[in-house]
């Protein structure tokens, strides 16, 4: 059995063809969506953000910013590709610097924990005979006091998510597993999202009972998957963003058509599968209720795969 991964598990749940795509036929493609490149970037800064201050530096947001649009600069090219066309590179790098300084302003000094791992690979086991295995990579691990860890994920997402799909994160509550496992004296794990553009900083915790239910949940999900001979084409608004629009028997005439009209106008995927804010205005703050906490930042300023909106997420850009 192969080694899974949430986003293994999530292309299939998306689209069974596109699974069959990337991880059956292995069809690689040289280009990358301009939202997963923007998360990238931003996370290649906080990452070398924390490198330094485990070595007892602190650069300054002015060092960080350049450092961002000096990789941003290097690393774009031809292969980045841009789906919503109402929106050029250039603003895309614009919200990456607002990420960035959005987060520094927020928690400079940076003295709120202690970092123990970055890009953390976690690897755990949902079954007691060890069939089968999740692995991910953990942006930031930090310990906050005598047993307590948070598990800190970066979104640059232009989407907030619901209550209801944070309680369901699956890829979260992997992490947790997996830190629980490697780190007995864990007795308390808190996952924290940043949703960077929007400056907010959600967070939730796991009850033994639900990390239990994901777990079932998975093997379950896992099985379809080593079960399934058929792998039917599932259309959605995330087609758009698909590497294999050009050979999927349902899109690629569709493909063709938008390739020859490129330059006569965007489109945008269907209004009730996003809630668009013009570039630049701030979300109004959302209520989240139950065992979540969602924290504006300090700075109150406005404002990776790519992912864009879905129902039940208020979308920024
Ligand atoms: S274009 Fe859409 S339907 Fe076709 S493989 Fe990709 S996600 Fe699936």
């Amino acid at each position: 059995m192969p080694l899974y991964s949430h986003s293994r598990l999530s292309t299939f749940e998306k689209c069974p063809l596109q699974y069959r795509y990337r991880y059956i036929d292995r069809i690689r493609r040289d280009v990358q969506g301009i939202e997963a490149f923007l998360g990238n970037q931003v996370h290649g800064v906080l990452e070398f953000l924390y490198r330094e201050l485990r070595e007892g530096r602190c650069p300054s947001i002015d060092h960080l910013i350049a450092r961002f649009n000096n990789s941003w600069a290097d690393a774009c090219s031809e292969r980045i590709r841009i789906v919503k066309k109402e929106f050029t590179a250039e603003h895309y790098r614009a919200v990456g610097e607002r990420c960035i300084a959005g987060y520094y302003s927020s928690y400079h000094p940076f003295d709120q924990d202690t970092t123990v791992g970055l890009e953390e690979r976690v690897q755990l086991s949902l079954d007691p005979e060890s069939r089968y295995q999740i692995q991910g990579y953990i942006d930031r691990l930090a310990r906050i006091g005598e047993g307590i860890y948070a598990i800190h994920d970066y979104k640059t997402s232009s989407s907030l998510p619901s209550d209801r799909m944070l309680r369901r994160d699956r890829q979260l509550s992997f992490y947790e597993m997996g830190v629980r496992s490697c780190y007995p004296d864990a007795r308390e794990v808190r996952l924290v999202w940043h949703y960077l553009a929007f400056d907010q900083t959600l967070i939730s915790r796991r009850t033994t009972a639900e990390l239990d239910e994901h777990r079932r949940r998975s093997i379950q999900l896992i099985d379809t998957i080593e079960a399934a001979t058929d792998h039917p084409a599932k259309e959605s608004a995330l087609c758009r963003w698909c590497d294999y629009r050009d050979i999927c028997p349902v899109q690629r005439d569709q493909y063709r058509a938008e390739m020859a009209a490129a330059g006569e106008g965007p489109a945008g995927p269907p209004e009730a599968a996003r809630r668009t804010l013009p570039a630049g205005d701030l979300p109004a703050p959302t209520s989240h209720g139950g065992a979540v906490a969602v924290h504006r930042a300090r700075s109150g300023r406005t404002k990776r795969s790519g992912a864009p909106a879905e129902a039940e997420q208020m979308s920024l850009f």
